[in-house]
Order: structure tokens, then sequence, then C-alpha cells
């Protein structure tokens, strides 16, 4: 005998659960409401464009105001509003949103909205003992005041309220105070609505006035309802994205580099602009400065996961509502979506590049002492960048020339070859250091290269794997003496188990900038192709050289044995 039911859920016990672990940040309950509200605001403006709504919009701004005495916190907007019924559907009624029945409605012209999952408005209960909403609809019925005090038990009410519209009054318990501080809820919004489609009102502008600030009649608006990456790049100058770099950085002493506006709107929508931030050689690098955005509401300025690791070096906005924003991390790394995702990030900053290289070379190569490292990081990291970038990347020699990989082999070619017929690229790494050997070489017809960049010996590595015939060989090695004549030790194939050894030592010899997977190999520490063996003591010199080469970073890690003498 099959027993068919349908599973129940005790609102008495999904309360606790819903207040204490629906977010691990508790400030995020403000992006909720406001989000709510812009949501409401944009319905409006839909219903007007198709003529549902007739009234006159008015001002559309939405309001949050503190009353520190009364110790409320409340957000009012001008949107729809929610009738009695609607109420009882979507609020009463935990995880259902109106969102999806408004979309399928309105396909055609719908404004862009926020909410989806029909969760956020409970995330209030994290910071309020009591939530009352006082709201009216826009169509002709009316005013409704709703009010919960955090647990299964709500009151719904007419009452009196003449303009349409949502206000949302959040009483703030006692261990979420710091709600009620000005500069809290402004630093809130500075990080969460900075960007989003209607004009957020806090508070007054001030003037400075008989030696102190004072507020002014004028309201406050704390976003930028239009933001530079919704912009057609068409309309553009150079100076908009500067202006807005500088925006979104105001900390930032440089300009950017170069920019990338995205905008995709099949198989899936995608809108941004990402910078490449000007590097100077051996500088930490900053990762972890891109915004991501869903329908201009901030979600997280940590996009691991969300783009391939080498884009996180590069600076700006993605916005996406096709990005599930709502769920864990874990979820987001293996969601198809955001795969697509990132490889499009990822093959549109291949383009860009290669566009740039193609069309303007000499500018190219002006930048590209700063720009190597994402491409040799994208390249040790990323298969299908490597195959795009191959075509690009330049190798530089001791006369500041520089070359692409197919233009270098050609230089070397006829002199560079050794008896196996292994093309032999020559580099330094410190010219003062060894203008002798630099020298010598040059005295014997040798080109020599410039290797100084902090990921350039693993590059140099990947080179050797990737190019057939390659051997990059330091100018200072004695390998150089006989270049031509001498016979090559033989190297020694490394087991996988080695293999994988070596990628973890390689690991940790880098610093945080290139935690991941590379699948360099040991020869690339060594030198002349050969895996390297060496003493413990030698091991550590060469580590403390490397950390003199790269002011500014510490290279450590342990030899594993098997690579000892
Ligand atoms: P979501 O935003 O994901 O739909 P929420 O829990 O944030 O879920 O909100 C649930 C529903 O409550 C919304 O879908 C909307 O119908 C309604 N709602 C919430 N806030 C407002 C508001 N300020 N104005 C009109 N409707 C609102
Ligand atoms: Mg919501």
């Amino acid at each position: 005998m099959i027993k068919e039911g349908q599973i129940g859920v005790s609102t008495g016990n999904i309360f606790p659960i819903i207040k204490k672990f629906l977010y691990s940040d508790h400030e995020i309950f403000l992006r909720e409401v406001i989000s709510n509200a812009v949501d409401a605001t944009q319905k409006l403006k839909t219903l007007s464009d198709v003529g549902e709504f007739k009234g006159e919009q008015g001002d559309l701004s939405v309001r949050v105001s503190v009353d520190k005495e009364a110790r409320t916190l409340t957000v009012s907007d001008r949107g729809i509003g929610m009738t009695a019924e609607e109420v009882e559907n979507y609020i009463n009624q935990i995880a259902l949103s109106s969102a999806n029945d408004f979309l399928d409605k309105y396909k055609e012209s719908a404004n862009a909205i926020i909410g989806h999952f029909g969760l956020g408005f409970y995330s209030t209960f994290m910071v309020a003992s009591k939530v009352e909403i006082i709201t009216k609809s826009y169509k002709d019925e009316p005013a409704v005041k709703w009010s919960c005090n955090g647990d299964p038990a709500y009151t719904m009410e007419e009452c009196d309220k003449s303009d349409r519209g949502t206000d949302i009054i959040l009483h703030i318990d006692e261990e979420n105070g710091e709600f009620l501080e000005k500069g809290k809820i402004e630093s809130l919004l500075e990080k969460y609505c900075k960007f989003l489609p209607v004009p957020i009102v806090f508070g007054k502008k001030q003037e400075w006035k008989d030696g102190k600030y004072v507020d002014t009649d004028e309201d406050k608006v704390v976003n930028d309802v239009n933001p530079l990456w919704k912009q057609k790049p068409a309309g553009l100058k150079d100076e908009d994205y500067q202006a807005f770099y500088r925006k979104l950085y105001p900390m930032s002493l440089d300009e950017p580099l170069f920019w990338i506006h995205l905008n995709v709107d099949y198989p899936f929508n995608l809108t941004g602009i990402l910078y490449f931030p000007r590097i100077k050689n051996n500088i930490e690098l900053q990762r972890n400065k891109i915004q991501l955005y869903c329908n201009q509401v901030f979600v997280t300025d940590s996009v691991e996961g969300i783009v391939p690791e080498f884009l996180t070096l590069l600076h700006g906005v993605i916005d996406s509502p096709d990005i599930p924003l709502n769920v864990s991390r874990s979820y987001l790394q293996s969601d198809s979506n955001v795969k697509k995702i990132s490889n499009h990030i990822t093959k549109k900053v291949a383009d860009k590049l290669e566009e740039i290289f193609k069309k303007e070379r000499t500018q190219f190569e002006e930048k590209w002492d700063s720009l190597k490292i994402f491409v040799e990081y994208g390249m040790l990291t990323e298969e299908r960048f490597y195959d795009r970038a191959a075509k690009f990347s330049l190798l530089k020699n001791m006369e500041d020339k520089y070359f692409t990989l197919e233009e270098y082999k050609r230089v070397i070619e006829g002199s560079q070859t050794d008896k196996h017929g292994t093309l032999v690229y020559l580099y330094a790494n410190n010219k003062e250091e060894q203008y002798t050997f630099i020298d010598a070489a040059k005295g014997k017809g040798y080109d020599v290269l410039m290797m100084d960049g902090q990921l350039d010996v693993h590059w140099m590595g990947l080179l050797e794997q990737k190019l057939e015939k390659t051997r990059f060989v330091r100018v200072d090695s004695d390998t150089v003496e006989h270049l031509i004549e001498k016979e090559e030790k033989s190297t020694v194939e490394l087991t996988d188990k080695e293999k994988e050894n070596l990628t973890e030592a390689v690991k940790s010899l880098v610093p945080p900038i290139a935690k991941t997977e590379f699948n360099v190999d040991f020869k690339s520490l060594g030198e002349a192709g050969r895996p390297i063996q060496i003493t413990q003591n030698e091991f550590s010199r060469r580590m403390k050289e490397m950390s003199a080469m790269q002011p500014g970073m510490a290279f450590y890690g342990e030899m594993p044995d098997m690579y000892q003498m």
C-alpha cells in the first residue's frame, strides 16, 4: 500500500531558522527591503508603460529614514503597493514571490526585477523585533496595515494611507542598535545601493555654513541611477570610463590601462565594464576588486569561482540577472550558467587584447610591461586563453624591442640552435648583475631576453612545454659557453606522482597571486631543461635570490626529498 502525502512545514519552527540562518550577513536586510521598494517602483513604471496604470507617477524616489528615539528604520516607496489579498499571498506565505507572475504577464515590456525567491522580506527579522507594513495599492482598494513581531502570528487591518506605495517600518531590536546610526546606514547604502535604477534618498544634502556642515532643503540622493555599464558603449568617451573608474575606486591614484565594455544579451544577459589596472612591475597585486551586481544591486566583491582566476586581477563591475546570486558560493561555482558566463568573459578579454594588438601595436607594446602579468597568469591557468594569447603575447629583449613568439623564433632560428635542433632562448633577469654575461652572449651574436616579471619563470616553463623544441637558458649558466657544441645531459622524465609533488611545491613557492593549479614542471625552477636536483642549501639560496629579485614578495617552500641530491 502506497501512501502519498505532502511534507508540511511548521511555521513555528521555520521562523527562527529563517531569522538565524537565512543570510550570513545581517546587514543585507537593508538591501532586501530597498530592492523590494525598487521592484515595486519598476513594476509601476512597467504598468504605466503598458497603459494599465493611468495616474500620475509623481516622485518615485525611495526614501530611507531613521528615528533614533522611536528605534525605527523606515523604507518608503511610491511603487505599486499591495492590496490585502497580495499581502496575504506574498507576505504571509514565506517563499512566495510575485516576481515570476509579474514577469510572465509583462514579459515584453517589464523592467528588470530583482526579487525572485520570496525570502528577502523575512531577513528584516534578523534585526527587527517587530515589522510593520503600511501599503496602498495603485488599484482602488483600501490601504492595509500588517504587523508582526517575529513569531508566526501577525495582524492585518485596514488603515489610512492616502498615497500609493509602501512603508516598511522596522523596529530595530536591542542587539542591532547600530542600524539606527546615520553613518552605518550611509555606508550600507554606499555599498549595496550605489547604482540602483531608482533614486534612493537618505537625509538632506549638506552645505558648509559658519564653520560647520548644515542640512539644506534638498534631498540627498545616494545613488547613480544610470551607471556607465548600462549605457551604450557607442556614446561613451574615454573620459567617461576614466571618471567611472574613479567613482568605483576613489582611493586609486592610477588611471586604468584600458577597459572592456561587456554587453551581451544572448544566450544570457550580462553587462559590465572590466578595467585592466596599471601595474608597476613587482607591486603586490590587488585581487578581487571586481564588483558583482544583479540588476544594479550590489551582491559581492568576491568574484572568486565566478570568473576565471586570472580575471580576479582585473577591476570593474559585472552585472547579470542570470547569475543566481542569492544562493551559496559553492553552488555558484558549479552552476552551468556561471560557467558559460565565465568562458564568455575570458573570450571577450582575449578578443579585446587581440584587437589592440592588431590595430595599435605600438600602444600594446607600451602597455605590455603592465599587461603581461595578466596574460601570463591567464596562459598558465586557462588552456583556452593560452591558445588565444600565444598569438599576441610578447617577448622583450635587452634592447627593449618586443616580439611575438612567432617573430622571435625567426630571430634566433639561425643562430641559437643546439645540436639536437632545440631552439635556445637566452634570458637575463637582472641587467646589473648579469651584464658581463649579457655582453658576452651578445658578442657571440646571440639575442638576450629580459625576464624579470613575477611570473616569468613559470611562464618560460609553460612555453617550454607548449612550444616544440624550446629551451630557456639563463644567460649566466655555463651552457651558454657551449651553446652549439656541448652534448646535452639527457633529461629525466618525471612520473605523475613526481609531477604532482612538483605542482604542490610550486604552489607553495608562488605567493598568493598564483596559488591556482599551475602545471609547471620543476625544470622551470632549475635551468636548461633539466629537472632540478639540488641540495637543501642550494634550494634555500635560490629562494632567497628569487625573493631579492622581487621586492615585496617572499618566496618560501620546502624542497621535496626526491629532488635532493
Ligand atoms: P522577492 O523579492 O524575492 O519576491 P520578498 O520576500 O523580498 O521576495 O518579497 C515577497 C513579495 O512581497 C514580493 O514578491 C512582492 O510581491 C511583495 N513586496 C515586498 N515588498 C514590497 C513593496 N515595497 N511593495 C510592493 N510589494 C512588495
Ligand atoms: Mg525581495
